[in-house]
């Protein structure tokens, strides 16, 4: 009589499913780059809603009378125009003795080509290795006499300086620093030497809190809200379209970024459906080959009383080489293995062959 046990076990051919580290690490960083988008995007929205918002004065007498009559003696965000005059001797230029200016910035930048693997080209990268700001105080001259003391101009946003000198000493280089260079993937290109100026007489857009102090004088200082401070040589409009363009391509990032994790998490999400469809196709496998041996089984112990005990010496599986090979392999119809074997094997071919497998049968010796 031969009697089958059946442990019911998981198949342990099957690799457990998990996400890998390039899926975790794509989702993560899609996730962080829609977070400072999104609050980008929000920034400058923002800004420009406030921009809106904000009054324009023209910069005369009248604004003193207004400020006036104000309570606080305050404008919380307003838009003014003047033209820049400085409050006692002005800067000159090191380049050009017939250039004055208010505001001075001298920049050191290092320009470099490194190599990227990932285009496969030189990319130009620049790196500032020294700035120095100069300042003198200045205000913004309306129509008539009327004039706004700018406060803290290096905190204004907006494009208020021009280059009045600009250097590029060029680097040279021996042999040996060149193979240097191609071996490390960096090449020092040369070094830009600049001048930035906010000349006197510009006309400019200023954006902020405007506030009439208690000797009669204006200033134009960074809002106490929070709001974006602004000193442009552009008009209000192009300012306005300027930020809203920005909120724009923001917008266009972070709904980029938006996608790409999406995308991971679809092909994450196909994948593990890929994994469960195979998982329940091996279950569904082995419960039918289970009941087939069941019902060869009964069919046997009714039919013939022979001792079907096989002590397994000529056989053994070929891979535990303990229990009976009490299973074909199909297509190619090799006998070779127990059926515990054939749930382990790591991948489906045939042990002997290497054929792929497409079906197991139970499978007895008479
Ligand atoms: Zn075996
Ligand atoms: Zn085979």
């Amino acid at each position: 009589m031969c009697a089958f046990v059946v442990v019911p076990r998981q198949p342990e051919g099957m690799e457990e499913f998990s996400v890998s580290i390039t899926e975790a690490a794509c989702l993560g960083a899609s996730l962080a780059l829609s977070g400072i988008f999104y609050y980008l995007h929000k920034k400058s929205r923002t800004t420009v809603k406030k921009l809106d918002n904000a009054p324009h004065f023209a910069l005369d007498g009248k604004l003193k009378d207004l400020l006036k009559v104000t309570p606080g003696a305050c404008l919380r965000y307003a838009v003014i125009e003047g033209t820049v005059k400085p409050v006692g001797e002005p800067l000159t230029s090191h380049f050009h003795k017939e250039i004055f200016g208010v505001l001075q910035k001298f920049i050191l930048k290092e320009h470099r080509l490194v190599w990227s693997g990932l285009s496969r080209t030189w990319l130009d990268t620049e790196r500032v290795l020294h700035e120095r700001v100069n300042m003198v105080p200045f205000v913004l001259a309306g129509s008539d006499e009327t004039t706004v003391k700018v406060v803290s101009p290096l905190y204004a946003a907006g494009n208020h300086t021009e280059i009045t000198n600009e250097k590029f000493h060029q680097a040279t280089f021996g042999f040996g620093e060149l193979v240097g260079q191609y071996l490390s993937g960096e090449k020092p290109k040369g070094l830009l030497e600049l001048e930035e100026m906010l000349k006197v007489g510009t006309t400019l857009t200023g954006v902020g809190e405007v506030i009439l102090d208690t000797d009669g004088n204006l200033s134009l200082r960074p809002p106490s809200d929070g709001s974006q401070y602004f000193l442009s040589m552009a008009d209000f409009e192009t300012l306005r379209r300027e930020n809203d363009n920005m909120a724009a391509w923001w917008k266009v990032l972070l709904v980029a970024s938006a996608l790409a994790g999406s995308a991971v998490l679809f092909w994450a999400g196909l994948r593990y459906y890929r994994h469960l469809k195979v998982r329940w196709e091996r279950e569904k496998e082995n419960r039918e080959f289970v009941r087939r041996q069941n019902q060869d089984a009964r069919l046997r112990s009714d039919g013939a009383d022979e001792d079907g005990a096989d002590d397994g010496s000529g056989n053994a599986c070929v891979i535990c080489l303990s229990r009976p090979r009490d299973c074909i392999l199909l297509d190619c119809g090799h006998v070779c293995c127990c059926h515990a074997c054939f749930r382990a094997l790591h991948h489906r071919k045939c042990p002997i062959c290497r054929q792929d497998i497409v079906r197991v049968l139970p499978f007895y010796q008479p």
